[in-house]
């Protein structure tokens, strides 16, 4: 059978970007549809512009802790509408490169929303169709705007608020995942008065209950009033704002309301079912670990399929998608130590093994954590506090979890992550040398578990 390309992507974001160009190199007749902006969610609306914001966030700080160290710092103010068109320039620079580099690597774009008729044909909304050896499925995930409340279609989502046309002097925040607090911690410091709701007791559901405890204090001394167990009811337009009736009595008169509850996979209305690909009850494409689904010429990767919903987890399958295919290099992920940050202020660095998943797992394991304020806050006077956690097997020494609450936690995650993937053990930490003075010297100098867990204990 002849085929237009040898493979049709749907989906020009992180994932689809670098399965495409891959593919390309390897030789495959390539088309990449996509209907929105190059680059995707990372590019355009998730980490690129989120991570602009919270160095912008960030500013506040340097502009009061100068002063500790002799600066003399005049008035400051902060203009909303500067840093969007900042930050627009910026990803639409991102964007460009993105398609440059598609048409570099020989991969033709198609600026058109696509669907599958079949599981080699593809149709296209701008009238065209074409049929290929092989498909993949990056299309990603959206925002979903739940609780189903009356009055939610009030609310915005993540993909409003960089954009807003006027700072939210007041807002609302809905969610405890990463993507809430983040957005909770930049509103607060450029201004904003932020009420974040959540069901459970504390944020982030998943992430070592030592971080979730500080990190929600850390935001409540940053000024972000918690509403623990609390969600909104109903929302309804006022004067000037949104009124937002709550579960827990107290209603509240905002700017804007932010949903930050979650996401979904964006499998609907692409024809899948036309090519008989199967879904996961959430609405996922199932897929191997081979990112294959169950129909021959079809592949997924990315957060269409649920996986860990993160850029270089769909850049990785990507890659892995199209070295395994085209490359004559079968080759699978290894997502254990899979590291992650949450850009709030203070920061989250986290790799491998929360302390209850640990003690779970291995049974015994020693907990070293430390706590000191970093050298800036002596003179700054600010009252912050690093906090760092490694979970170490109790059998075998080998260090399960880190876990960084602190300025740069982020980038140090990125490295310990190397060590743990490696099999490091405590006592590799201990003979690793430090650099001084650095926060991260702590990691390789501490000496006693603050507690031992499991059996031994
Ligand atoms: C606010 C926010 C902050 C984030 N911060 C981080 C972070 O700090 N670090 C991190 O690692 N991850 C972060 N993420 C997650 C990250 O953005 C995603 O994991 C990543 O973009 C997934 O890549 P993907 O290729 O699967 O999908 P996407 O990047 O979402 O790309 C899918 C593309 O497919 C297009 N598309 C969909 N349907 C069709 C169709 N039928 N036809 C044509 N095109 C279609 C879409 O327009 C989109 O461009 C964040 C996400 C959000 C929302």
């Amino acid at each position: 059978m002849s085929f237009d390309y040898d493979l049709i992507v749907i989906g020009a974001g992180s994932g689809g970007v670098r399965a495409a160009r891959i593919a390309a190199s390897h030789g495959a007749k390539v088309a990449i549809a996509e209907e929105f902006r190059v680059g995707g969610t990372c590019v355009i609306r998730g980490c690129v512009p989120k991570k602009l914001y919270v160095l912008a966030s960030r500013f506040r700080d340097e502009f009061e802790d100068a002063a500790g160290f002799g600066w003399r710092v005049g008035d400051v103010s902060f203009d909303w509408p500067s840093l969007v068109a900042a930050k627009e320039k910026e990803i639409t620079r991102l964007s460009n490169l993105y398609a440059e580099t598609l048409a570099n690597s020989g991969v033709e774009l198609i600026r058109a929303r696509a669907m599958l008729t079949d599981p080699n044909g593809v149709r296209f909304s701008n009238g065209g169709a074409a049929r290929a050896g092989h498909i993949l499925i990056a299309t990603g995930g959206a925002p979903v705007l739940a609780p189903h409340i009356p009055g939610i279609e009030f609310g915005i989502s993540s993909n409003e608020i960089f954009d807003l046309p006027k700072f939210p002097q007041r807002l609302l925040i809905v969610g405890a995942g990463y993507i809430a607090v983040e957005f909770a911690s930049v509103f607060a410091r450029l201004g904003a008065k932020v009420d974040l709701a959540y069901r459970a007791d504390l944020p982030l559901r998943g992430f070592d209950d030592d971080l979730r405890l500080r990190l929600a204090d850390a935001l409540k001394s940053a000024g972000v009033a918690h509403r623990a167990g609390a969600l909104p009811t109903r929302v309804t337009k006022c004067v000037g704002g949104l009124e937002v009736e709550m579960s827990d009595g107290a209603p509240l008169t905002v700017d804007s309301l932010l949903v930050a509850t979650g996401r979904r996979p964006l499998t609907q209305n692409l024809g899948l079912e036309a090519a008989g690909v199967a879904l996961r009850e959430n609405g996922a494409v199932a897929v191997d670990e081979h990112s294959h689904t169950n129909v021959e010429s079809i592949y997924a990767v990315g957060d269409v399929t649920d996986r860990i919903n993160l850029t270089p987890v769909a850049i990785r399958e990507g890659q892995a998608f199209a070295d395994s295919v085209f490359g004559a290099t079968p080759t699978t992920i290894d997502y254990e130590h899979t590291p992650s940050a949450v850009f709030t202020t203070p920061e989250i660095g986290t790799v491998g093994l929360t302390e209850a998943e640990a003690l779970a797992r291995h049974g015994a394991v020693d907990i070293y954590e430390t706590q000191f304020r970093p050298m800036r806050a002596t003179l700054s006077g600010r009252g912050e506090r690093v906090y760092m956690k490694l979970v170490v097997d109790g059998a075998n020494g080998r260090v399960r979890g880190a876990h960084i609450l602190g300025p740069e936690a982020g980038e140090m995650a990125q490295l310990v992550a190397i060590a743990l993937r490696m099999g490091a053990t405590k006592s590799d930490f201990d003979a690793t040398m430090a650099v001084h003075p650095t926060m991260a010297e702590e990691l390789v100098t501490m000496r006693a578990p603050a507690r031992r867990l499991g059996p031994q204990s």
